[in-house]
């Protein structure tokens, strides 16, 4: 049986991000495009485009097409903004960052997993995507301030270095809470401080390094 991998998108759309209030045009525009099948394991395609996250190499997870979306959107993206995202993974969250923004500057901890993710970032023709292999609970302090920072794993509290390297005006989206949930938090930096929000529950997998679990 061959998959029609559009229309399984269209759906995806449909049902899973439109539905439940996701309406800005480009993010939409990018998930109808970007063959996410392509950033899941082999054995998983036929999954690809589910109302869940899927598992990916090294235990680690691809978010679920509708947290993908929220998260996107809460960032409120402007075209010439500068964006950092902190856990790359399967490369597919950054893909729709780079649909919608000038610059995407992307940090993962595994070299595992950024070498494929590069990859076929490479493939796919995106051009505005800066990675490194690192641990991104320092942030990336050469190319500060951004405009947007997103952390696509859980954290035990907020990095001290995001915080830093967010730009005034700025938002951070981040998954903070224990090992079983988290709370999808914003944060917004305000001349008179860090104005928070709590979105969801959520669950991630773990934020390691200096300012994430330790082990
Ligand atoms: N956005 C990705 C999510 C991958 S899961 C996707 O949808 O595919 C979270 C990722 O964060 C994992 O790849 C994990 O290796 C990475 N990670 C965990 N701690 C990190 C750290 N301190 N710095 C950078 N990446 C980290």
């Amino acid at each position: 049986m061959t998959i029609d991998y559009f229309l399984e998108r269209e759906k995806m759309v449909k049902e899973q991000i439109v539905v439940r209030g996701i309406r800005n045009e480009k993010i939409i525009a990018a998930m109808k495009k970007i063959p996410r099948h392509l950033f899941v394991p082999d054995k998983w395609q036929v999954q690809a485009y589910a109302d869940r996250p899927l598992p990916i190499e090294m235990q680690q997870t691809i978010s679920q097409p509708y947290i993908v979306a929220l998260m996107t959107e809460s960032l409120r993206l402007g075209p010439t903004d500068k964006v950092l995202e902190i856990g790359t993974g399967s490369g597919y969250q950054t893909a729709v960052l780079a649909e919608i923004c000038n610059s995407v500057y992307t940090v993962e901890l595994l070299p595992e997993l950024m070498e494929s993710a590069t990859e076929l970032l490479g493939r796919l023709g995106y051009r505005n995507i800066v990675a490194k292999i690192d641990d991104g609970t320092l942030g990336w302090p050469e190319h500060q301030l951004y405009d947007a920072i997103i952390v696509t794993a859980g954290a035990p509290h907020l990095p001290q270095p995001l915080l830093a390297q967010l730009a005034d005006g700025g938002r951070l989206v981040i998954p903070v809470g224990n090992s079983l949930s988290q709370s999808l938090k914003k944060i917004v930096r305000r001349p008179d401080g860090f104005w928070e929000d709590q979105l969801l529950q959520c669950q991630f997998v773990p934020l390691r390094g200096q300012h994430g679990w330790q082990q």
